[in-house]
């Protein structure tokens, strides 16, 4: 055989096998979505999300407690307020009697190392469920929308969270929400992470569930990309980059690596993060329930095609698991 065609030399002991990785999956690298109700004692199953809550404020001690105790470094909030007064604007978001705003407080008490990212969204909090503010005929205003997410927005980091991410698609709502940010002496304060290429996308179901977010009529599709918009999301993407976004993050993950990929190249320079949706999520742990393969086998195996992809950060539902997985 010649020289030039053995290959198996080089990755034929377990270590040697893990030296082919450029980049090995860390606790560090894991963000757990969490979702806040405004009921503080509030502990709920989601059924279609197996594994996940609806926490109250109440609660979190308890429940993040042993999970910071195994390395959980990093948590990204979502709020589901179930008895407020929902509006066009969505101005329950940032009601400093809220779940998110309690819940930054809260975790910042307990958990001094705890790094706390939280969603910026209008939809969970206006009458109609859209991500903006519209027009009387129901399309979206751009400009009131991008204004009131960076409101929105500020208030989270006033309140202490490190991070802000945007999952609105709201055009210019970066650039908003930095100049927000730096005008009110926050722009060292807290990280901006952009929802820049994300995609309108059938996995996303069960976060509806969890969150209680479909939108009253219409769809996001004049906001969320289409799934064939390659070229589309590369513009998403530089455009934020030039808005001031300090991380890009890819939404689905697992159908568009070739996105996270294109999003490496793109920012070289960036933190780059992805989410590994509800649906995804769901599918994962529906299929080793169905016994077509082993759960923590293929939770490794998605999760590492993000990171060969070019992710350095991993938005999970999988990091309580992972948190025992990678001790062993
Ligand atoms: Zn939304």
């Amino acid at each position: 055989m010649d020289i030039s065609s053995v290959l198996q030399g080089g990755y034929q002991h377990p270590l040697s096998r893990s030296w082919q990785a450029r980049r090995t999956l860390t606790k560090g690298m894991l963000m757990y979505p969490i979702f806040i109700t405004d009921d503080p004692d509030a502990y709920v199953d989601i059924p279609s999300l197996p594994g996940q809550a609806r926490w109250g404020v109440n609660r979190l001690e308890g429940f993040l407690g042993p999970l910071v105790k195994k390395g959980l470094k990093s948590v990204i909030l979502f709020g589901v307020p179930m008895l407020c007064q929902k509006d066009g604007s969505g101005t329950p978001a940032d009601d400093p009697k809220g779940p998110v705003i309690l819940a930054i407080q809260t975790l910042r008490l307990l958990f001094p190392t705890l790094y706390i990212a939280c969603d910026v969204c209008l939809c969970e909090y206006t009458s109609h469920g859209h991500c903006g503010v519209l027009h009387e005929d129901g399309t979206i205003n751009s400009e009131p929308s991008a204004a009131r997410i960076a409101e929105v927005a500020l208030a989270y980091a006033k309140a202490g969270a490190h991070c802000v991410a945007p999952s609105d698609m709201m055009d210019g709502r970066i650039k908003a929400i930095k100049r927000a940010l730096i005008d009110a002496g926050y722009g060292n304060k807290c990280t901006l992470m952009s929802y820049s290429a994300k995609f309108a996308s059938a996995l996303y179901g069960p976060f509806r569930d969890a969150a209680g977010s479909a939108p009253s009529f219409g769809d996001r599709k004049c906001y969320q990309l289409p799934p064939t918009a390659k070229g589309l999301a590369r513009r998403a993407i530089t455009r934020d980059i030039a808005e001031g976004a300090d991380i890009i993050m890819v939404k689905p993950a697992l159908p568009y690596l070739d996105v996270i990929s294109d999003a490496a190249e793109l920012a070289p320079d960036h933190p780059l993060a992805c989410y590994q949706v509800s649906g995804e999520y769901a599918m994962v742990v529906a299929g080793a329930r169905a016994g077509v393969y082993d759960l923590r086998t293929m939770a490794f195996e998605t999760t590492e095609s993000m990171i060969r992809a070019g992710c350095t950060l991993i938005l999970s539902y999988f990091t309580p698991q992972f948190l025992d997985w990678l001790d062993e």
